[in-house]
């Protein structure tokens, strides 16, 4: 928290970033998000972390904020989604066909020219637009009503599945959210872990739960830390749970162990269709690959 609030560090930290993002500091974390009932492997989240030099490795919340003001954002986007393709790659080519989510930030979605770059990376490592995954928060969604849906439908019409994060945290209109090519949503971890506690948040949880299936979409329960919490979210029909209690986000190689161990206790059986889907909301399968 101190070096957030000295300005010159910050200007120091910005000046590093930028330099890191082209000498290959930037590395992912990989985090499962599995189906609640079966746990099946849906896909993981891909999460930055800043190998610095002389600070450490930097978590997300240490220097995200402060690209997201700046321009830098869009480079970083680009590096993690780079990251992100070649892995999806490395693992189809070994014969592991698993969905990468990325996290994308609010200045992406104001961008008509971000579409033609995802394009554009997917073409040059290979990868089927089905095995790539885009989280936008709530509230970066909601911010711009004019730009944002052109470029959601257009990512959308690409063949990339879009998810809702950080639900539960911003002010959604629901009629403008069902008028989204959104396939999924993920409720907030702050609602999730407060659940056990907490009637007010297993109400929401709840309650989220019933509108993304109203919607048609998937849900996802992210923070999930312990057993009771997720057998209480297999009780409300949540699809997917992601968190602690499954796995913390980890680097590739250990990622590959985990599900190796974890897939020897847990068959892998078809892709789930919960009973609430509606039509699919672009005429195409709601089908996710499994871990082949
Ligand atoms: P997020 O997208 O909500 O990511 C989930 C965060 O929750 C991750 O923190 C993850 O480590 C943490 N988490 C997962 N399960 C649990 C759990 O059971 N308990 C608790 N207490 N926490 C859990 P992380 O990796 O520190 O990321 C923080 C945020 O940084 C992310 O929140 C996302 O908003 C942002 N972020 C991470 N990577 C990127 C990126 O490549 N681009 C952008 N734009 N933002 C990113
Ligand atoms: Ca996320
Ligand atoms: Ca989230």
């Amino acid at each position: 928290a101190s070096r957030d609030d000295n300005d010159l560090s910050r200007l120091v930290l910005l000046g590093d970033l930028r330099r890191a993002i082209v000498s290959g500091e930037l590395t992912l974390h990989y985090q499962p998000k599995v189906s609640t009932g079966t746990g099946a492997l849906s896909s993981v989240e891909c999460l930055v972390r800043w190998q610095h030099p002389t600070l450490g490795l930097l978590q997300p919340d240490e220097f995200i904020p402060l690209a997201e003001n700046t321009a830098i954002i869009h480079a970083l986007t680009t590096e993690v989604l780079r990251l992100a393709l070649s892995q999806a790659r490395k693992w189809a080519d070994a014969g592991r066909s698993i969905p990468v989510a990325v996290n994308i930030s609010a200045r992406s979605l104001l961008d008509p020219t971000f579409p033609a770059q995802v394009q554009e990376l997917l073409d040059a490592h290979g990868v089927a637009p089905y095995l790539l995954n885009l989280e936008l928060t709530e509230t970066a969604v909601m911010a711009d009503r004019d730009l944002a849906p052109a470029v959601l439908k257009a990512l959308d019409s690409m063949g990339v599945s879009l998810s809702i994060d950080d639900f539960g945290t911003g002010y959604s209109s629901m009629s403008y959210l069902k008028t989204l090519p959104v396939k999924e949503l993920k409720i907030d971890r702050s609602f999730v872990m407060g659940m056990a506690d907490d009637p007010d948040s297993a109400v929401i949880v709840r309650s989220a739960v019933d509108l993304g299936h109203n919607l048609g979409m998937t849900v996802v329960a992210e923070g999930v830390q312990d057993g009771i919490t997720r057998s209480d979210l297999t009780d409300m029909g949540c699809d997917l749970v992601q968190g602690y209690q499954i796995c913390r986000p980890i680097p590739a190689k250990e990622l590959e162990l985990w599900i190796e161990t974890y897939l020897v206790t847990n068959s892998s059986p078809p892709p789930i269709v919960h009973s609430h889907e509606k039509v699919p909301r672009n005429g195409q399968a709601e089908e996710m690959p499994g871990t082949g």
